[in-house]
């Protein structure tokens, strides 16, 4: 155990030697990082003693929770047993095995295989490697471009930030890579209520601009198309029903490979196991991560289905290809305790059936609040978003961090939603309850009235 230290203490040191993610080093050095020390279920303990209920499973991967003694026996037992070895150098080992043939069980028809990786942004990175080489594999070496879409989120190394559509990853460090563009996403508020399209029709037009962009590439140039079932990171967006199977269609006209990143929507998240069956398609490659060992230790892959599978099989030869982590079995052995458990507690038909619906019911009601504009979920992913006037859906200006607000009120009353923008997300555990998902939103109708009255009191309202 790592000796205790005051909330000071810790801070301190974080401020003098932790570079975290996606953070501004100066301005948190200032304010002090919030200590977490403990967790149990979907609750945390900071180091003040506050309890927090974790509306966002950690970072969308606590699925079953926090505190399952199955996952820590597995890893307790796995780390006794091999901690670790490669799988190189032509040799295995049994989690590996186990787990790769655990996810071909669970996945859709046709996924029989898998390649593992440490992280979703890892997965990706192999994704954009394979389908390459795929495409030299049929004779059409030049079938290089991969379409994906802005403010999609795939991960944070050169190949995930490129795949991903955020403008502010792009600036830094010039990126994408070269053979990476992307379409607009399926976002109705956004880019079809204006036009005063419904949500249905709105889906056929956003599909097509896949195919725009394929005839302006040129179809023998492109490789794949890659895109979240539901976008999580970019403010839980849900497509409209018709999008994702006119995607497909487009795919299918043009021979180009389909990518599901499935590293949010994997594991039982909307409701399947996988988000590309709640949204009605059928991938060639699915990437996955965060789920697959409820974010227990760090593990990632792509599914690979058997049109990709067969050329890298059959005609391939070495796929130069692979990461020192590649198939640990420590990860490994968590993840088959994590989907086990997943079974164990039929917890995809807990969200299908019983707590995703509920969610819906009681989320569509922050509709009525003042500030929600629109307030929509897929199984247990949800997004509510703060606007200046009802009437109209006419929202606040970027520059005032309404959602940042939002999310200070959230922070300081025990709950913790994420803001993008002025969309307030949410993706709790799935072992969440319908009792919990009550305490849940009396605290965001609490953090919503003190936005409110915060607001009022700049003047903003
Ligand atoms: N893809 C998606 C859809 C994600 O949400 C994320 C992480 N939020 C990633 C990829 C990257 O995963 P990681 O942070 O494990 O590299």
């Amino acid at each position: 155990m790592i000796p205790t230290r005051s909330t000071q203490a810790w801070q301190a040191a974080d401020a003098a030697h932790f570079l975290h993610p996606f953070t501004d080093f100066k301005a948190l050095g200032a304010q002090g990082a919030r200590i977490i020390e403990r967790a149990d279920n979907i609750w945390l303990w900071d180091s003040e003693g506050q309890q927090i209920l974790d509306a966002m499973s950690g970072l969308w991967c606590v699925n079953v929770g926090y505190g399952q003694p199955a996952l820590v026996e597995a890893a307790t037992e796995q780390l006794r047993q091999l901690p670790f070895y490669n799988a190189f150098f032509q040799t295995a080992t049994p989690p590996a095995i186990a787990l790769a043939e655990a996810l071909a069980a669970i996945a859709p028809p046709g996924f029989q295989h898998v390649f593992f990786a440490g992280s979703g942004s890892e997965g990706n990175d192999t994704v954009v490697r394979m389908v390459r080489r795929y495409w030299d594999l049929q004779g059409q070496p030049q079938r290089q471009h991969i379409i994906s879409r802005w403010n999609g989120y795939h991960g944070s190394t050169m190949a995930g930030a490129s795949l991903g559509g955020m403008r502010y990853m792009h600036a830094q460090g010039g990126l994408p890579i070269p053979g990476i563009s992307h379409i607009p996403q399926p976002y109705w508020w956004e880019h079809g209520r204006a036009q005063g399209l419904s949500r249905e029709d709105f889906g056929l037009v956003a599909a097509r601009w896949l195919e725009d962009e394929i005839l302006r590439l040129g179809p023998e140039n492109v490789a794949a198309f890659i895109g979240e079932p539901v976008q999580g990171a970019g403010g839980v967006i849900v497509p409209p029903a018709s999008y994702w199977p006119e995607i497909q269609r487009i795919a299918e006209r043009y021979g180009i490979l389909l990518v599901a990143d499935e590293v949010i929507c994997g594991f039982g998240r909307t409701g399947q196991w996988w988000g590309s069956q709640t949204q009605g398609f059928r991938p060639d490659l699915m990437t996955f991560a965060k789920g697959v060992t409820s974010g227990y230790i760090p593990l990632g892959g792509v599914l690979v289905g058997e049109r990709v599978a067969t050329a890298l099989i059959e005609q391939g030869g070495e796929f130069e290809h692979g990461y020192t982590y590649s198939g640990h079995p420590v990860a490994c052995a968590v993840g088959l305790a994590n989907l086990k458990l997943i079974q164990e507690l039929g917890l995809v038909e807990h969200v299908r059936e019983d707590v995703g619906p509920y969610l819906a019911e009681q989320f569509a009601t922050l509709k009525d609040h003042p500030l929600v504009g629109d307030a929509e979920t897929c199984g247990l992913m949800g997004a509510m978003l703060l606007v200046k006037d009802r009437a109209t859906g006419a929202g606040f200006a970027p520059e005032q961090g309404v959602g940042m607000v939002c999310r200070g009120h959230c922070f300081g009353n025990g709950l913790i939603m994420r803001a993008v923008g002025d969309r307030m997300i949410i993706a709790p555990p799935l072992v969440i309850t319908r009792a919990q998902v009550d305490e849940l939103m009396h605290r965001i109708r609490r953090a919503l009235d003190l936005t409110l009255a915060d607001l009022h009191r700049r003047g903003w309202v």
